[in-house]
């Protein structure tokens, strides 16, 4: 459709903007699904688990095609302590009738990935090890309002095992409640309510999880990210010769009642048996044909047994860097993990194929871009987003003075429906590329096909991840950036400008169904979504790397605050109706007009077409300094190593995003004792953003007038 011809390129003076568009037309001709194709099939048709011989293979494929296109390969090791192996596994009906219960997936003839001896049974990660046989209560989501409800019913779950399904939180958070609640173990099952025949066909003729289907995670719930032995500092290997402090196993947080997934096909032998008199309350009747007790009673008695060692696993980040051939120390990075739970043809793996063709096509182009741009393979993302998070911890003071964004592509290539999440200044990025890409076999944008499908609903975000979207009319919906992968450590912990996209659909989501039978049939027969993903990923990439001023969209942090401000607000007056947040919605409005004057003048610079090299270094130094304005040594009061003010993952369910994050856990607590505190430390995080924009504007001179004032 030639949409790229008539945009104007944000960021370009019009001397390069000619030369840049040049240089992505080129770009986007590089593309091959079979390139795609080959790479997908190659990472995934064999399980790799992370610590796993074949997760070893994945990783010399990876360096090997990287290096292979011409990017300079480092491998970067750390020692993590982890469950490197389900170990064992047992649920059993012991009374009225011994039953043991399935949890593995079936050998399906349809599909030959089905039957590979390695596949491992259900298992979550970071799981106790125990052996308990006890009545059974269940605890609908296990969150903490069930447990709080559970209780104020006369129900104790002393123990006893508790059955909670999948959803509405974190896995952990329902061993982390169901363990200080003094049950003796978890059964997490998937309910067909939530996801299985209730929602549609189930798998292998449709994409709904079967009987059978088990939803396999990490129960991990410390209150930092990354190796539970090594907060804040990388987990560099036991042998090498820098020694790092680490945590005493024995004094880590982990849970110590077993916990172990089933599948509602297993699960409901359980339900069937179950005689307790008391209903369940509203909300609690999941999908199985049966009125749903909140006790087992007497009568039935279930064995749970889990046996499950922790110990020091080697794991590997793969970093390809292409470096930058004018501002080398300037660094574009784009990252997925590439372990998974079994095959991971969707998750992570569609992303690591489709960077691995990012890799191919930009070393491929006449030109080096002129920043650094580096494509990074997480290792150990599904144990609890470790491997990036000990790369982060290694690389942070160079990660602080040099990244310019993280972008995250985790499953990327997982269906057919775009969407993104971002942070503020990195919202127009993902737009603009959008539009400036084919969307296959269709006459439209990917940007027109994503902006058709805004309200239909999303029958997936893996891989896109994020919620609470900035509602505006005119613009699809883009995410704001929740927990849950590799992101976190540059975005909540440095305060990296990140965002994450690509393309979602239906999911067999941490199940070994996962797989190239899944991928073909069900996500994409054409592969021409992994080219297109990568287009979008490449032309982010080529822009920021070749920009004359670097594309952020200064103004809608002023946007997004407001709206964030007027959450947080709305929240605490619900439970203190005098609050207000006017002070710093006044400061906001500040902000605004000097983010507003900044991007008047950095057009006009642009626009004047000669460029002092110097100047615009010094401009875009101080440019990516700005979120970090965000980042609080303090951190946050549920845990001091998340230290952006401005977003962080949910720290109750582990997936939502929070804006605003002090803010909303003072909400959630209903306390006011520290707000006067919390509003100090936003006032300062707005004034030293503001603070950095005048200095901008006061860099680049010329005659915008003064709107704002810009010191308060
Ligand atoms: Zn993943």
């Amino acid at each position: 459709m030639g949409a790229q011809a008539q945009q104007n390129l944000s960021g370009f003076a019009p001397s390069n903007q000619a030369k840049q568009q040049k240089t992505e037309q080129e770009y986007r001709t590089k593309q091959s699904a079979e390139r795609y194709k080959l790479h997908l099939h190659k990472l995934t048709s064999e399980p790799h688990l992370a610590g796993t011989p074949e997760n070893e293979k994945v990783r010399d494929y990876i360096a090997d095609v990287m290096r292979k296109a011409g990017l300079q390969v480092e491998i970067f090791p750390h020692d993590i302590y982890m469950s490197k192996s389900p170990g064992e596994s047992i649920v059993e009906l012991v009374e009225p009738i011994r039953m043991p219960l399935n949890n593995r997936e079936f050998i399906l003839p349809e599909d030959k990935y089905s039957s590979d001896p390695r596949l491992t049974p259900g298992w979550n990660a970071y799981s106790g090890s125990g052996d308990v046989t006890a009545e059974v209560v269940y605890a609908n989501y296990g969150r903490k309002e069930d447990f709080e409800q559970l209780k104020a019913l006369g129900i104790s779950v002393k123990g006893k095992i508790v059955l909670a399904r999948y959803g509405g939180n974190f896995r952990g958070y329902k061993a982390k409640h169901a363990e200080a609640a003094g049950a003796a173990g978890v059964i997490i099952y998937t309910d067909p309510s939530d996801s299985g025949y209730m929602k549609g066909i189930t798998f292998p003729e449709g994409t709904q999880p079967s009987d059978n289907t088990i939803q396999r995670g990490s129960l991990l719930t410390v209150d930092f990210t990354g190796d539970p032995l090594t907060p804040f500092e990388p987990a560099l290997p036991l042998d090498g010769p820098k020694k790092i402090k680490r945590i005493d196993p024995k004094d880590a947080a982990f849970h110590k009642i077993p916990v172990t997934p089933l599948p509602w096909g297993s699960a409901v032998e359980i339900f069937k048996k179950m005689t307790g008199t008391k209903a369940v309350p509203a909300g609690w009747q999941g999908g199985l044909p049966l009125a749903y007790r909140l006790e087992g009673g007497s009568t039935l008695k279930v064995r749970l047994k889990v046996k499950q060692d922790k110990e020091f696993v080697r794991v590997y980040q793969v970093v390809g860097t292409l470096t930058g051939s004018e501002l080398p120390d300037e660094w574009i990075l784009a990252g997925c993990h590439y372990d998974a739970w079994g095959y991971g043809s969707t998750d992570p793996n569609s992303g690591t194929a489709m960077l691995l063709t990012l890799a191919e096509s930009l070393g491929k182009l006449p030109q080096k871009p002129k920043r650094t741009i580096k494509i990074c393979h997480w290792d150990a993302e599904e144990h609890g987003v470790l491997g990036s998070t000990e790369w982060v911890e290694q690389m942070r003071d160079e990660l602080s003075t040099k990244a310019i964004a993280y972008m995250n592509f985790d499953a990327a290539v997982s269906g057919k429906m775009f969407g993104g999440s971002a942070s503020p200044s990195l919202k127009k990025l993902i737009i603009e590329a959008a539009q400036s890409v084919e969307y296959p076999d269709s006459n439209k944008t990917v940007y027109e096909h994503w902006l058709a499908q805004k309200g239909a609903k999303k029958s997936s975000t893996v891989g896109v991840g994020g919620s609470a979207p900035v509602a505006n009319e005119n613009e699809p919906t883009i995410g704001n950036l929740g927990g849950g992968s590799d992101h976190i450590a540059f975005y909540m912990h440095v305060g990296i400008p990140s965002l994450s996209a690509g393309v979602g659909g239906p999911t067999l989501y941490h199940s070994l169904y996962d797989d190239l039978f899944f991928y073909h049939k069900f996500v994409d027969s054409t592969y021409k979504m992994g080219p297109m993903v990568e287009q979008v990923v490449g032309t982010m990439s080529l822009r920021l790397a070749n920009a004359d001023i670097l594309p952020y969209d200064v103004s809608r942090y002023a946007t997004d605050l407001t709206t964030h401000l007027k959450t947080a607000e709305k929240a605490i007056k619900a439970y203190s109706p005098s609050y207000s947040i006017g002070k710093l919605l006044a400061q906001v409005e500040t902000l605004k007009q000097n983010a507003e004057q900044f991007e008047a003048k950095a057009k006009a610079l642009l626009s004047e077409d000669k460029l002092d090299k110097n100047k615009l270094r010094a401009i875009n130094q101080e440019l990516r300094n700005l979120e970090k304005a965000f980042i609080d040594p303090k951190g946050m009061a549920y845990g001091s190593w998340y230290r952006s003010l401005y977003a962080s993952s949910d720290p109750y369910s582990g997936y939502a995003s929070w804006m605003l994050p002090a803010f909303q856990y003072e909400a959630s607590l209903k306390s006011t004792a520290n707000l006067a505190d919390i509003e100090a430390r936003h006032a300062k995080a707005i004034e030293n953003l503001n603070n950095k924009i005048v200095s901008l504007n006061q860099q680049l001179g010329g005659t915008a007038s003064s709107l704002g004032g810009g010191k308060n």
